[in-house]
């Protein structure tokens, strides 16, 4: 996996400060894509070395880390947010992916959070009742809660 840039977030999660991990090589080719440069293989590659780096720069700050990105290698994604939880278990983990779902026989024990669905201009983004896009809270049983809502006034 590589990333492109990295940021502090507040919204992308509801009540959590991210870390958020923009990473490259995006499959997807949304219509409309907010970011085509991220279809790219540009930036320098994740390893856990440069992501726990960054999150000892941000730990005192931040409750959740977050990799934006990764379906061209969900299994890459799944293997370093484990290693998150493993490592600083007192922050969350979250996804953000294009697909429309997780991928077959995917099992998502690293992640409190994961948005799925691809941009489509006409449904709008998290925030419009519209929206195709739907972010999920993970429970330890596997199961999951639609928190969608949560981006809406
Ligand atoms: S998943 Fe995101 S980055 Fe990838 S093409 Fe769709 S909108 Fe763009």
């Amino acid at each position: 996996m590589k990333y492109a840039t990295y940021d502090i977030v507040f919204q992308e999660f509801p009540d959590e400060v991210t870390l958020a991990i923009n990473l490259t090589e995006c499959p997807c080719h949304c219509p409309g894509c907010h970011s085509a440069y991220l279809a790219e293989s540009t930036g320098d590659v994740l390893t856990w070395e440069r992501l726990s780096a960054l999150i000892a720069q941000y730990e005192g700050g931040i409750t959740c880390v977050a990799l934006m990105g990764g379906d061209a290698d969900p299994s890459a994604v799944a293997a370093m947010l484990r290693r998150v939880r493993e490592a600083y278990p007192r922050l969350h983990t979250g996804w953000y992916s294009g697909r429309e779902a997780l991928p077959e026989g995917f099992t998502p024990e690293a992640f409190d959070y994961v948005k799925l669905g691809p941009w489509r201009a006409e449904c709008g983004p998290l925030k419009e009742r519209t929206t195709n896009q739907r972010l999920y809270r993970y429970h330890a049983d596997g199961s999951r809660t639609d928190i969608t809502h949560r981006f809406w006034r």
